[in-house]
């Protein structure tokens, strides 16, 4: 009766790049200043939004800033040209990148030490206003005040988990289940060999964009086990957690075999109980990029008891496009539309255009209209399941 979802699957990456263009100053804020590309205009307020909450995130988590950060600001993206470099840009096409092994991604935002070059200007580069984009790169800007070396995946695993979670009523919640790493390497399933490799990827040397990309993935996957097992978000604990076992390789091997372990989402996942809507939030959120119909039967389930109508609608986004991508049984598909249908019709949400979004899909489902653009629906909810 209804035909699959059909979701972008273009991934947007923060890659350690350096930038060279010229920058207005455009506001001052309590400890950041916005800074905007030469003769472009952006909404400050817009920016100030996303990198506020950004910013009192990556103050709590890792301690207050030394110097006031330069953010800048644009709408675009980076065109790269490998690991390491790129330019930055302002068109919309120019920044989907194939990367090799991997597939389409966008690379939104970087920071740059600027020590590098002489033209170098430090601090975070966002090219779009999103507060996931802006905490990533903030860590890597307050982790440069710090005078610890950190290896690169080790950062990069840090920055993905403060970076994955979800905005709810102005705050930045942090999950650290990134879906899509967690998917592409069960996938890539990388041997010791490369693993090595890829744990001596530095960013002052060259590198290929698909390395650059597994750096982050790999780096996520053990940081993220040392995460679970300590239950805190410190990066000097969980540093020396790592540091302390006599055998680098032997304890990443590990620790990435425990994050993708089949189980571990499911586990993961049991945040959607948590007495906390920006946790449940922040969990459901970006779970279709699992294609798991096992995650699928939990959000279902756990859309019984929801009474938030933010993550009502996100289990049920969630669900729903989890249903483009795996083939379901039929009760199952059943199951999903009797689950999915009410609050497609029903919840209201803070913002009327999101709550027209939602009806447009009813109807476009419900009905099997063509007549109704879902594509521009999915895009308008897009806070539910793009990260
Ligand atoms: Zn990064």
């Amino acid at each position: 009766m209804t035909r699959p979802l059909l979701l972008p699957l273009i991934a947007a990456l923060c890659l350690c790049v350096t930038g060279c263009s010229s920058w207005q100053r455009a506001e001052e804020f309590e400890g950041w200043t916005l800074y905007v590309k030469s003769g472009e205009s952006i909404s400050n307020q817009e920016f100030f939004e996303a990198v506020q909450p950004a910013f009192e995130t990556v103050e709590e988590y890792l301690g207050p800033f030394e110097e006031d950060v330069r953010v800048h600001a644009w709408i675009g993206g980076v065109e790269m040209t490998d690991g390491a470099k790129g330019t930055i840009t302002t068109s919309s096409d120019g920044t989907i990148a194939d990367v090799p092994g991997i597939g389409p991604a966008r690379v939104r935002a970087f920071h740059s030490r600027g020590s590098t070059s002489p033209f170098g200007q430090s601090g975070v580069f966002v090219g779009t206003a999103d507060s996931g984009t802006a905490v990533h790169e903030l860590v890597h800007a307050r982790l440069a005040e710090e005078s610890t070396e950190l290896p690169l995946w080790f950062e990069e695993g840090f920055a993905m988990i403060m970076g994955d979670g979800a905005m709810y009523h102005g705050e930045w919640f942090v999950d650290g289940l990134a879906c899509w790493p967690w998917r592409e390497l069960r996938e890539q399933e990388i041997d010791d060999q490369r693993l090595t490799e890829l744990l001596e990827v530095s960013s002052g040397e060259s590198h290929s964009v698909t390395d650059n990309v597994l750096v982050h993935f790999i780096g996520w996957a053990i940081v993220f086990d040392l995460y679970r097992e300590r239950g805190v978000l410190d990066w000097r604990v969980l540093f020396e957690d790592f540091q302390s076992a006599p055998d680098p390789l032997a304890e990443a091997r590990r620790r990435l075999d425990r994050t993708l372990d089949r189980d571990t989402p499911a586990e993961w996942l049991r945040r959607l109980k948590d007495p906390e809507p920006g946790i449940r939030l922040a969990a459901a959120r970006g779970t279709w990029k699992l294609h798991s119909s096992r995650t699928q039967r939990m959000l279902l389930s756990y859309l019984r008891e929801e009474e938030n109508p933010e993550v009502q609608a996100c289990l049920a986004v969630n669900a729903l496009a989890t249903a483009g991508q795996v083939e379901l049984g039929r009760r199952q598909s059943g199951w999903m539309w009797r689950s999915v249908f009410p609050v497609l019709r029903q919840t209201t949400l803070p913002d009327p255009e999101e709550t027209s979004a939602l009806r447009t899909l009813y109807r476009a489902y419900r009905y099997g209209n063509s007549r109704y653009d879902t594509q521009a629906a999915l895009e308008r909810l897009s806070r539910f399941w793009e990260d």
